[in-house]
């Protein structure tokens, strides 16, 4: 049982409701599979305090299995497990997400989404429907035996980013540099020897946008949970959980960020701004 806070008045992160209690956003048979405390201090970034009906229906989301047994041994029982994974790991990061300054969905439309797949009120179906459509979610076993070696960064443009600016047709042609936005574009989380990255949906950068972007993750050894079936499973690679975060980035303008998963626009912007030449920024990609 959760110690802290058993005694005070704690607020639902998603409707706001005062009778919620501190829950596992992260099954605790799975915590404890990885040999972690679900009650210790280690474990405090996977508790938030939701009412009994969104809980109810988060606790239905861990309800899988399967997707629980390759999470903790690596491998899949059968090959809709890692889509399976992959939905499941969106949700959680979403809920994490919320209740802290970053995430890689702006705040509000996760809330929206949030409260749709987990509805606060008793009776209300849960929405159905893939609705973190976009989102991208990469994995890869770590292998600690080796160093993990220095990673590019690659720029993408968030959809619902307010720092994206877009035109009359809602197609993104720009951006704002400062806006006081949290986000970023992707977040990494280690459990056990699953190594986990989330990229939220992004703006397509030209023909074959997502494969680029599958690409670019390959190169960390990453496999998109989506294909990983069709490629034989999750490949074994040293990790850095710090560079595998900052992989996919909103900020275009560091020196070892690529930018050839920017739109167009944005992309003919950041050239200009920085000087960089299409030589110098694609040449890593032809
Ligand atoms: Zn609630």
């Amino acid at each position: 049982m959760p110690s802290a806070g058993d005694d005070k008045q704690l607020i639902c992160v998603l409707c706001g409701a005062s009778d919620a209690t501190v829950e596992h956003v992260l099954p605790q048979t799975l915590l404890r599979k990885l040999g972690l405390d679900p009650n210790g201090p280690e474990t405090a970034l996977f508790r938030t305090p939701l009412c009994s009906a969104s809980n109810h229906r988060g606790s239905a989301l861990h309800r899988q299995l399967d997707v629980i047994e390759l999470i903790s041994t690596g491998q899949a029982p059968n090959p809709m497990t890692f889509a399976r994974l992959a939905q499941w790991t969106a949700w959680v990061f979403m809920l994490l997400g919320v209740t802290r300054r970053v995430s890689e969905w702006p705040r509000d439309h996760a809330m929206d989404l949030l409260r749709q797949r987990f509805p606060c009120t008793p009776g209300v179906q849960p929405g159905t429907g893939n609705a973190t459509s976009g989102t991208r979610v990469y994995a890869a076993l770590a292998d600690d035996s080796v160093a993990a070696s220095e990673l590019p960064r690659w720029a993408v443009a968030l959809r619902k980013d307010p720092r994206v600016v877009l035109n009359a047709s809602d197609q993104p042609v720009g951006g704002r540099l400062t806006s006081g936005s949290a986000l970023v574009a992707a977040d990494a989380l280690r459990l056990g020897e699953l190594v986990l990255l989330v990229v939220g949906p992004t703006w397509r950068s030209g023909a074959e946008h997502e494969r680029r972007m599958d690409e670019a993750a390959a190169r960390a050894g990453l496999t998109h949970l989506g294909s990983a079936s069709r490629l034989g499973g999750l490949k074994t690679q040293a990790v850095s959980l710090d560079a595998i975060s900052e992989l996919f980035t909103t900020d275009p303008f560091d020196v070892r960020t690529e930018i050839n998963l920017l739109p167009q626009d944005i992309r003919a912007a950041v050239e200009a701004f920085t000087g960089f030449g299409p030589d110098l920024v694609g040449a890593a990609q032809a």
